[in-house]
């Protein structure tokens, strides 16, 4: 399923969106302000971007310059509005792949989220995820905070790499536990909290913040 970014601040706009993706089998992440646009993004765990060029915090074009300048490749489809397609293909012209502009009906956004994406199977996949300045590399399964090698184990491989695909998200001991030791292990366990505490301890304990009752979230 197509991992989507949603960067928009205007709540009727992004639920509109999100509704729609959702009806149409993707994955969006509604994001509403340039700063955690930008973290979000870097992760690398997001197959396209729709950015909103109005954001707070930090503008679209912002943004995208900042994406670009960490080389992130991931396409990226402007939002904007009718009286700005000046600034816009500005905006192409600084990485975007394609705009739309406001409002659009969603079967237009649609058929370009659809065409980028297609566009974007011709190239590599990712092979490296990344958090600010946090890397894993899938490949050579090493994981680096700064110019620091960090050493994993497969169990925390694993688990800092399910993390690094759900940002901001809230994941239970439950699926973290089928997710890294499959479905045989006993739920009653600790085991999850105890590699948890380990990851902390590598990669720097505030990435991973402890939900009081749910579970643990990735960079928030
Ligand atoms: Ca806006």
């Amino acid at each position: 399923m197509n991992r989507i970014l949603v960067a928009e601040d205007e709540e009727r706009i992004a639920s509109f969106v999100r509704k729609g993706l959702s009806a149409n089998g993707f994955n969006p992440t509604v994001v509403g302000d340039g700063p955690t646009a930008i973290d979000y993004a870097l992760t690398g765990g997001f197959d396209l971007v729709l950015l909103d060029i109005g954001l707070p915090g930090r503008d679209g074009f912002s943004v995208l310059r900042t994406l670009r300048e960490a080389n992130l490749t991931t396409p990226v489809i402007i939002l904007t509005a009718r009286d700005s397609v000046h600034d816009t293909v500005a905006g192409l012209e600084g990485g975007a792949d394609d705009y739309m502009t406001k409002p659009f009906r969603f079967e237009e956004l649609l058929a370009r989220v659809r065409l980028r994406l297609r566009a974007a199977d011709r190239t590599p996949e990712v092979t490296v995820l990344r958090a600010a300045d946090l890397s894993l590399d899938l490949r050579t399964r090493r994981a680096q905070v700064g110019a620091r090698t960090v050493d994993l184990t497969a169990r925390e491989f694993v688990l800092l790499e399910l993390f690094l695909r759900h940002p901001g998200q809230v994941l239970s001991r439950e699926q973290i536990l089928s997710h890294v030791w499959g479905y045989d292990f006993d739920p009653g366990s600790n085991i999850v909290d105890v590699y948890v505490r380990a990851l902390r301890r590598k990669v720097g304990a505030e990435r991973i913040a402890t939900v009081r009752g749910m579970g643990y979230a990735f960079g928030r």
